[in-house]
């Protein structure tokens, strides 16, 4: 069952426990920190909620390995619970990381400030130019690491030259595939030995939950799950039963976000008071014929500027939507609405963002499953009034 025809069926029905608990149709929360003793001769089988094995977790970790089509996924308490974990249970003293140079925060915070005190060393790369990856190869270098879609100019890397540079020098190929979500994309399918995610996005959908996830090659899953169990990071019961309840509907609502984002992102392209807008499903972006070849779909991200360059204006006009929140994190059921130079990028100096593309009045906008005309309408509505507003 690895066909992303089937995805829908997957996500109802694989993994789920035969036969039925009690015959209950859906999954019961197991609140139970221990289980009766069953003869277990190793400390990782003992069943106990922080050795991640109750039928909460197994449950999840075999749906989200059907659906990315890969051999074996783990949840963890967090996105940056599973990321961290991963990569120290592949990398130790000594060894070398190479990774994409626009990164999510929290992990390029962890690779910069925390690993370095491990004594494990890394290397950024330019994700979208394979030819100059060689010349920073080192003999420790364990993993590649790259993000599917990254923020928030929603580059896409080129992600079948990571899988074949890491098989011709024999290192493990990781991505971050948050953003695509498995609707999207199945890195597995494409020969990548990890994906991690942050299942508070997309997978949970209804931002009520922090959760991650590790998918991929059963050896590392199984590496990752014994650190996860050392480190204590694990997924509460509770969290977990929310995401498996909110991964039901994640096709539906990661096509409606595809839809609707791409609408509105031709919507942004035309309107004569924005300037550029960033969108891998439209052909004007860098990524765009890639994202084609690779993609089910562009993804429910976006950012694009006003053509004033004006921190303040951009504030004015996230005040006059009716809809989209202005919040930080993404992948909710509802729309929400950012200024990155003051959220996610924020830890940057002005001239460091503005090397890497970011302005300070660049928006980025997270489409939720809304009417898509509901929201081009307030779109509209807003524009007007800063319009008006940078005409006076
Ligand atoms: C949010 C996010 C993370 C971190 O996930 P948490 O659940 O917040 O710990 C990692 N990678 C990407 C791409 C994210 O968007």
């Amino acid at each position: 069952m690895t066909s992303s025809k089937r995805v829908e069926t997957k996500l109802i029905h694989a993994g789920e426990l035969r036969p039925r608990v009690a015959g209950a149709v859906n999954l019961p929360i197991f609140q139970s920190a221990t289980y009766e003793y069953g003869g277990e001769d190793n400390y990782h089988d003992i069943r106990y909620i922080r050795l991640n094995n109750t039928p909460n977790h197994i449950v999840l970790g075999e749906k989200l390995a059907a659906i990315e089509g890969a051999e074996a996924g783990m949840v963890a308490a967090s996105g940056m619970a599973a990321i961290s974990t991963a990569l120290l249970s592949i990398l130790s003293k000594g060894d070398h990381i190479l990774l994409q140079d626009c990164l999510y925060g929290g992990t390029h915070d962890f690779v910069t400030k925390d690993l370095p005190a491990l004594g494990i060393e890394h290397d950024f790369i330019d994700a979208s130019d394979p030819a100059s990856w060689e010349k920073k190869i080192r003999k420790e270098t364990k993993a590649i690491y790259v993000e599917t879609i990254a923020n928030p100019l929603l580059d896409v890397p080129e992600l079948a030259a990571v899988v074949d540079f890491a098989r011709d020098h024999k290192i493990i190929s990781i991505v971050d595939n948050t953003f695509a979500s498995p609707i999207n994309f199945r890195p597995a399918e494409m020969g990548f030995d990890l994906s991690v995610h942050s299942c508070t996005k997309y997978l949970n959908g209804h931002s009520d939950i922090v959760g991650g996830a590790c998918i991929g090659k059963a050896t590392l899953v199984k590496n990752i799950t014994r650190k996860l169990n050392h480190f204590g990071g694990t997924m509460d019961p509770h969290a977990a039963f929310l995401l498996h309840r909110g991964m039901k509907t994640l096709a539906l609502r990661v096509r409606h976000q595809n839809e609707s984002a791409l609408k509105i992102a031709q919507y942004l392209e035309k309107h004569s008071a924005i300037g550029k807008v960033n969108y891998p499903g439209l052909e004007s972006h860098p990524a765009h014929a890639r994202a084609a070849k690779w993609f089910d779909g562009f993804g429910g991200m976006l950012s694009f500027e006003l053509k004033e360059e004006n921190p303040a204006i951009a504030d004015q006009f996230l005040k006059a939507l009716q809809y989209p929140i202005s919040a930080p994190s993404l992948g909710g059921v509802e729309s929400l609405i950012t200024r990155p130079a003051t959220t996610s990028h924020l830890g940057l100096s002005k001239a460091d963002r503005k090397s890497i593309g970011i302005s300070d009045s660049l928006i980025r906008f997270s489409t939720g499953i809304e009417a898509t005309e509901d929201l081009i309408d307030d779109f509209d509505q807003a524009l007007k009034k800063v319009s008006v507003k940078v005409s006076k």
